[in-house]
């Protein structure tokens, strides 16, 4: 199956914004077995920016728009070097995709994107796609990375989306206040209700949260695309959720059909 699995800035660095070598080694293992036992896949890797902070020494993420582009150029070299040395290992290529909102709103631009996906992945390549956070002004940002997974998935007509973080999926309450909060295993259809669980969280280097999920839950579930919140810490998850089993929240599909 053709599947687009974005990773959070936390499951890939340190608080300090250095690599988290541990589990970016993890990550990189999985998807090489993955793509060897014959998926194609397709990440949306964020970090560039912590990345940068790591690289460049910063004491925090900058504030201000041009800083965190700066930040952004210096990491998201880093984190492409660190992908294609890792990968390499498994024989893997990858290749570095970088977008905007207006790259894929404008028509002509989305064909050209979509034409070389579908060239990569024939030709066995593994696309890795962050925003081009360097000229992402506000007006034309897509802004985090879940949104992106879902406009990717959206626009190769993937079978499933995946987005890794730092929670294990849609809780009916903040399980970090309320230790009554249960995790929700699936979700058929994002309802106001559904929408009203949502929190506005994300912290530290790290941007999106549980809003911007559930908005990428619309999109994939308009086109009938699955898509599962899962925790990234623990990426041999991705075998069982590959295989439909249950972990984190799976949102849309039809499940029945699965069983
Ligand atoms: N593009 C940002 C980065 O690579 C991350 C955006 C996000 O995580 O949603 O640092």
């Amino acid at each position: 199956m053709t599947v687009v699995i974005k990773i959070g800035t936390s499951n890939i660095t340190h608080a300090t914004g250095h690599l988290d070598i541990r589990h970016m080694e993890k990550l990189v293992k999985v998807l090489s077995d993955l793509k060897n036992a014959g998926h194609r896949i397709v990440l949306v890797s964020s970090g560039a920016i912590a990345m940068g902070v790591g690289k460049l020494g910063l004491a925090q993420r900058p504030a201000d728009m041009p800083g965190k582009q700066a930040a952004a150029a210096v990491g998201q070299c880093e984190l492409m070097y660190t992908y294609d040395k890792l990968f390499s290992e498994y024989n893997h290529t990858v290749a570095q995709i970088l977008l905007t909102g207006s790259d894929v709103e404008n028509d002509a631009r989305r064909e050209h994107f979509v034409n070389t996906m579908t060239r990569l992945l024939e030709m066995g390549a593994l696309p890795i796609i962050n925003e081009n956070d360097t000229v992402a002004t506000e007006e034309i940002a897509v802004g985090d990375n879940d949104s992106l997974g879902a406009i990717v998935a959206c626009a190769i007509g993937a079978d499933l989306l995946v987005l890794l973080s730092d929670i294990d999926g849609l809780y009916t309450a903040d399980p970090r206040r309320d230790p009554s909060a249960r995790l929700i295993d699936y979700v058929q259809t994002v309802t106001p209700e559904i929408e009203a669980l949502a929190g506005a969280a994300g912290s530290g280097l790290a941007v999106g949260g549980m809003a911007t999920k559930l908005k990428a839950a619309k999109m994939t579930g308009a086109l009938g695309i699955e898509m599962v919140i899962a925790n990234g810490s623990d990426p041999q998850l991705l075998y069982d959720i590959l295989e439909g089993k249950n972990v984190g929240t799976r949102f849309g599909g039809n499940r029945e059909a699965q069983k």
